[in-house]
């Protein structure tokens, strides 16, 4: 009986891991360059720390999480997103009180209970990034500098960061109260979904796909014509460092991201290869989230991407292959022992080593040798087992040494031998 995977929920298999682990490793050297540190959070946390967070009006918390009951009656959740969780450790391991700012980067699966679809999972892995302790614009730029960077290491085929601010506790109510208005006097025009959030949370209007509730907003207000003095200097500000470093941004007003904790600067990455889900990945600044889940006054910004969505949009040739090994062992007849203790050997040495089973022809073990794409391979037959030194063929000038290597090398015994048999003259050939 064959048993499927969960719908929704993909594996990863060797041809597209080596480009998983690439990206990983850009990842991180990039955050090296910025002084950002790894934090590892629990996949389940309870369910309250999300309701609380992401806002119980948002699609996540309204549909998306998969939530479930524990032995004891508690209601977990297995996370939808990385910040929050982040939030929380930072807040029960205080610490705050360990270091005024906290740089820090995360990566793993995260869970949503979405209709999949390309680029659209219910498991899928997001790397993501979080600086709590800072709120002046120079950091805001520093982080879009930052995923500018990332999404360079990783060529990500034409990717574009849009960007725009969310107000703050000053000015966001006052336009959310505009927007209201402006959507009551149009509720005929709007779908369900919208005429439902009118009332609790008007700023999704914006971001609804929807289109006749495009039509009916397109002339809505925006939060930037309604941002307070120091909202807009602030935006101001984060705009003049990317303008100087070069970065290029386009100005998004309509773009109010999915959650209800994000204030000011918020923004999102779109790239190409990823048809309608084009959104590789967004942030955005959270200054009331910590104290939201108990912590002290402390500010937050972050983001995140989704690695199956990078995979996606990334340049063909970006990865590369994984490392082949560097010497294939055929071993023919009763040789099978000795071959493993040589492979052991080599391999404890730092050696590469492919060891192919006995008891094939030699044809098939080249054929199976030619496909590993070890450079060379090491023959044991009887000959070479009576003789104690294995014969050597070279694959990439096509030739052979009869029994040229000993079978008791050390791997860097092994290593010199073999270069030195790749410095012999055609001629000599044997
Ligand atoms: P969000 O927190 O919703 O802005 O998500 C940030 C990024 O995570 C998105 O831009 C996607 O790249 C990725 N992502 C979110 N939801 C999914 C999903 N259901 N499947 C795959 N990737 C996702």
């Amino acid at each position: 009986m064959k048993i499927p995977s969960v719908k929704g929920f993909h594996d990863v298999l060797p041809d597209e891991s080596v480009r998983w682990s690439w990206i990983e490793q850009q990842a991180r050297d990039v955050f090296a360059l910025y002084n950002l540190v790894e934090i590892r959070v629990p996949i389940v946390e309870r369910t309250e720390l999300f309701t609380r967070s992401i806002g119980d009006t948002t699609d996540i918390v309204e549909k998306e999480m998969y939530s479930f009951e524990d032995r004891d009656g508690s209601s977990l959740t297995l996370r939808p997103e990385g910040t929050a969780s982040i939030v929380r450790a930072y807040v029960e391991h205080a610490l705050q009180q360990r270091e005024p700012v906290s740089k820090l980067f995360y990566l793993g699966p995260m869970f949503r209970r979405e209709r999949p679809q390309k680029g659209r999972l219910r498991q899928f892995a997001q790397i993501g990034v979080e600086v709590l302790g800072r709120d002046d614009a120079a950091i805001d730029a520093e982080v879009v500098l930052l995923l500018h960077d990332l999404l360079a290491a990783l060529r990500i085929r034409n990717p574009r960061i849009e960007l725009n601010s969310l107000g703050d506790a000053a000015c966001r109510p006052a336009y959310r109260e505009a927007l209201r208005a402006f959507g009551e006097a149009r509720r005929a025009q709007l779908c369900e979904n919208c005429q439902r959030r009118l009332e609790r949370n008007p700023l999704r209007l914006l971001d609804c796909k929807s289109s006749e509730c495009r039509a009916a907003t397109a002339d809505a207000p925006v939060m930037l014509d309604h941002l307070c003095a120091p909202c807009r200097a602030h935006f101001d500000a984060v705009r003049a460092v990317l303008d100087r470093e070069g970065v290029a941004v386009r100005l998004e007003p309509r773009m109010v991201r999915g959650l209800d904790y994000y204030c000011r600067t918020a923004f999102e990455v779109v790239a190409e290869g990823l048809g309608s889900q084009n959104a590789v990945g967004g942030g955005g600044r959270y200054d009331g989230l910590v104290k939201d889940l108990g912590g002290g006054n402390v500010p937050g910004i972050g983001f995140a991407l989704g690695v199956e969505r990078l995979v996606l949009s990334m340049a063909d040739d970006a990865a590369g292959r994984p490392l082949a090994p560097e010497i294939f062992i055929a071993p023919l007849g009763a040789a099978e022992q000795e071959a493993l203790h040589a492979a052991h050997r080599w391999r404890r040495g730092g050696v590469r080593v492919e060891l192919a089973p006995g008891g094939k022809s030699l044809k098939s073990q080249m054929r199976l040798a030619d496909k590993a794409g070890a450079p060379y391979v090491l023959i044991l037959g009887e000959d070479e087992l009576a003789a104690k030194a294995l014969t050597v063929r070279d694959m990439v000038a096509k030739r052979d040494f009869t029994r040229a290597v000993d079978l008791t090398l050390s791997a860097d015994a092994l290593r010199a031998a073999l270069a030195q048999l790749a410095q012999q003259p055609m001629e000599q050939r044997a």
